[in-house]
């Protein structure tokens, strides 16, 4: 059974309790019991930085064990950016030292008056000051945090001024590297002045059945070892999306206006391993290792992702590949989403060049193009990009606006609604979902808005389908009603997964369900089918949309910015727009959802 570490901020009370076994019955674990907990005890219609708001941190059954991809740590909050049920998860080695601390689940709410830090040394747990270091970005956070504690091993999420100075995309940054970044969760940790969480974990995870363990985890990694994906993603990580997939369209140029520029060539995979020296590591017991650190300017640096290249490069037309290498440090440093940003900065990139808005261009540190409508060189300004992003992160000048997100930005400067290039307040990922009516159908129909962590479908339509839930073949990206299948499928199969705790990019390296049943099952002593795993999958994506309804959610806001609906006349998308109006009502009745797209 699960166990919960209780944090009250205002009280300074903490407590520990068992995890409800029905919620686990009906939900799994990790992130399914987490939307158990948030959606019975937070009120929907509470401003997000309400202290009633709950901030949750969770690791799935799969955490801590020896289950592939299973260092994942999962959090929980009402958005500040979206204003409905927000979530992000982040690798690495918090999660694994949460569960070694005997933890399933921290459950923390109300606002401290000071700045502190909770310190969880096993089963002993304790808030502190954390006056010092509020201010500090999250690499400083780090280091400072191991040195009052005085051990180096212990493992840190944090936020730097971003989440200090509440940017409504603000990340959580664990291990100076990995962002829990979507959402605004770095926003809600910093309304409730709660600068980090540090934490010892030395205890073992029990298993019900080793044996039956033994043989799933077996089955997973025979399966990844011979999957293309997953060999292909050992040697380049996610920055070969860059390389490989700009001709489908799947990459956001220059405010999503474009779908090719030669620039991708310069700020891809096979640019980066041309310069620099690689060495891969691994998140906690994950066989394929596709994180990397490269010498960049002396120093062993984490390479930046797939989506921090498209969003800071190409979407910005930033070509730089040492630029993009070492804003990746600084944005991880501050703490900002560089999805959100990016987006958020598109947008007014676009808005200045139009003659939208006026600034002093030349303050801003944009520099004069007699060629450019608005008299400057807008895109690709490096040195304006990043005094803007700094700007963001402290809330100062334009900051201050660009730090409420592209769709708030855009309302309150009243700029045309084709610059709102977000889902449900959420600003799109870097996948076009122009490129792929299933990719579109996900971003206007995930509960947390235009998300791509938990069920990325860009690569559902070329990677392993999951034999054993009948998606079998790979799925046309133009499609019609196949894409509303496989949608449905794919979400609730990876709510379950997620749930389970696991990274989804293993999720997509395996061709069937059963071994994570199977994993489950061994793990729990519970008895899921495949069926009655993904059908727990399906009351968790219900759950979150019932709570997104009490919030004010409804059919209308299933969809995108009116961009992703004027078709691009260049490159990999075909002219394609997402036909949602058709995809919408399939979608609504195979889910079993009413016409205005409510839950039984
Ligand atoms: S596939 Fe990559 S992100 Fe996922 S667990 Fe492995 S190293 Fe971490």
């Amino acid at each position: 059974m699960g166990k919960i570490l209780r944090v009250d901020l205002d009280t300074r009370m903490i407590s520990t309790e068992d995890v409800n076994s029905s919620d686990e019955e009906n939900y799994i674990g990790g992130a399914g019991v987490a939307a158990a907990i948030f959606t019975r005890e937070v009120p929907a219609k509470i401003d997000p930085y309400d202290g009633k708001n709950l901030l949750i941190f969770s690791v799935g059954p799969f955490c801590g064990t020896t289950v592939p991809f299973c260092g994942r740590h999962f959090v929980m909050a009402k958005s500040p950016l979206t204003g409905i049920i927000g979530e992000s998860s982040a690798g690495g080695f918090f999660g694994k030292e949460l569960k070694s601390a005997g933890f399933d689940h921290i459950v923390i709410k109300g606002i401290s008056e000071n700045p502190v830090f909770l310190w969880i040394d096993n089963e002993k747990v304790k808030i502190r000051d954390a006056s010092e270091i509020w201010n500090f970005g999250t690499i400083k956070t780090e280091e400072t945090l191991k040195q009052i504690i005085k051990d180096d091993n212990i493992k840190i999420a944090s936020i730097g001024p971003a989440g200090v100075n509440l940017v409504k995309y603000a990340a959580i940054i664990s291990e100076s590297q990995h962002a829990s970044g979507r959402c605004g969760m770095g926003a809600i940790m910093g309304s409730k002045k709660l600068k980090a969480i540090a934490v010892r974990g030395q205890g073992q995870v029990t298993i019900d059945n080793k044996d039956n363990l033994k043989s799933a985890v077996k089955k997973i990694r025979d399966i990844v070892k011979e999957d293309p994906l997953a060999n292909v993603m050992k040697e380049t990580g996610t920055l070969a999306h860059m390389d490989n997939y700009v001709s489908m369209g799947d990459v956001p140029i220059k405010n999503y206006s474009l779908s090719r520029w030669p620039g991708t060539k310069k700020i891809g995979y096979y640019a980066l391993q041309e310069r620099y020296k690689i060495k891969h590591y691994a998140c906690f017991n994950c066989p394929v290792a596709c994180r990397a650190f490269i010498n960049f300017e002396g120093q062993m640096v984490a390479w930046p992702e797939y989506e921090t290249l498209a969003m800071m490069g190409a979407l910005l037309m930033v070509d730089d590949l040492d630029v993009l290498i070492k804003w990746n440090g600084i944005l991880n440093d501050l703490g900002i989403d560089t999805i959100s940003l990016g987006s958020t900065i598109g947008a007014f990139l676009e808005a200045t060049e139009r003659k939208l808005i006026d600034l002093d261009l030349k303050e801003i540190g944009f520099n004069p193009d007699p060629e450019n409508p608005s008299e400057y060189q807008i895109w690709g300004a490096i040195t304006a990009i990043e005094k803007i992003f700094r700007m963001v992160a402290m809330r100062e000048g334009v900051g201050d606006g660009l730090a409420e997100g592209v769709r708030i930005f855009c309302r309150k400067r009243n700029l045309p609604e084709d610059l709102e290039t977000h889902g449900k307040g959420l600003e799109v990922p870097a996948h076009e979902p122009r490129c792929n009516n299933m990719t579109a159908l996900d971003y206007a129909t995930s509960s947390r808005g235009a998300y791509h962590c938990y069920e990325p479908m860009h690569l559902s339509s070329m990677a392993n389908q999951k034999i054993d839930i009948g998606l079998d073949e790979k799925v046309e990206r133009f499609g019609t009603d196949d894409v509303v299948n496989a949608v449905v499928k794919i979400q609730d199969s990876s709510e379950a997964y997620s749930a389970c705790g696991g990274c989804i990019f293993g999720f997509w390296y395996v061709n069937q369900i059963a071994p994570w049943v199977q994993s489950l099952n061994a793990i729990n002593g519970r008895s899921y089918t495949v069926e009655s795993w993904v059908e727990a999958g399906e009351r968790i994506f219900n759950l979150k949309r019932k709570f997104n309804i009490e919030c004010g959610i409804t059919s209308k806001d299933d969809t995108l910015g009116p961009r992703f609906f004027t078709p691009l006349n260049k490159g990999g998308t075909k002219q394609n727009i997402p036909p949602l109006d058709e995809l919408l009502p399939k979608y609504y009745n195979l889910r079993g959802w009413d016409s205005e797209g409510n839950p039984p």
